[in-house]
Parts: C-alpha cells; structure tokens; sequence
C-alpha cells in the first residue's frame, strides 16, 4: 500500500458541513489531513480518527474508498502502533472510572450502615 492515498469528503455531524480528507502512506508513514477547523488548529478531530477507525458513516463523497483500503494504509504504521494505544488507555480508563464508581458506592453503603 506504499505511496498510496486517497481523498474523501466527510461532514460534519454537529454542522453538517463538508470536509476534505486526504489519507496517503509514504515511505510507510501515513499522513491524514482534514480541512475542519480542528485539525487546521493543529488537533486530532474526529473526523480522522473516525475513518482510521474504518467508520465510513460521515463519508459523503461518490467513490470514497473502502474499510479494507483504509485498514490496509494503516497496517505496520505509527499512527496505527499510537491509535491502538489510545484505544487501550480509554479502555483502562472505563475500568478505573467503573472501578471507581463500585468504590463510591461501597464507601455510600459502607457509611449508612
Ligand atoms: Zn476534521
């Protein structure tokens, strides 16, 4: 998938504005840029973190690529080594904020007698 890319559109679900994507994977580093505020701000929007994920739910343009390219793009890169990452601290975070929650109750139950 080396020196491969594609662009799409995507909109945005709070404003229904379009934006452009462009995803391509050089040398095996892959880009992704989006034109929303967000990521011209310099922040990790959503809208690529979504179609990384291989959610095609906001892609509006005719021809968008499909999950399998997208998944393929990212095989073996960095970004997909951080988004995996990611993914495994929001999942200890549920369990720490799920730990934390039956700890309060404990503690509500354990004071009441
Ligand atoms: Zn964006």
């Amino acid at each position: 998938m080396d020196g491969q890319g594609f662009q799409c559109q995507v909109v945005s679900r709070t404003t229904g504005e379009l934006y452009e994507i462009h995803l391509s994977r050089k040398d095996g580093r892959l880009t992704c840029r989006c034109t929303c505020p967000a990521a011209r701000n310099g922040r990790l929007c959503k809208h690529r973190l979504s179609l990384l994920d291989g959610d095609l739910s906001d892609v509006r343009s005719p021809g968008s690529p499909d999950r399998e390219t997208i998944l393929d793009l990212l095989r073996g890169t960095e970004v997909e080594a951080l988004i995996g990452e990611l993914r495994e601290m929001e999942s200890r975070k549920a369990a720490i904020e799920a730990a934390i929650r039956g700890l309060k109750d404990r503690l509500g139950r354990q004071l009441d007698g």
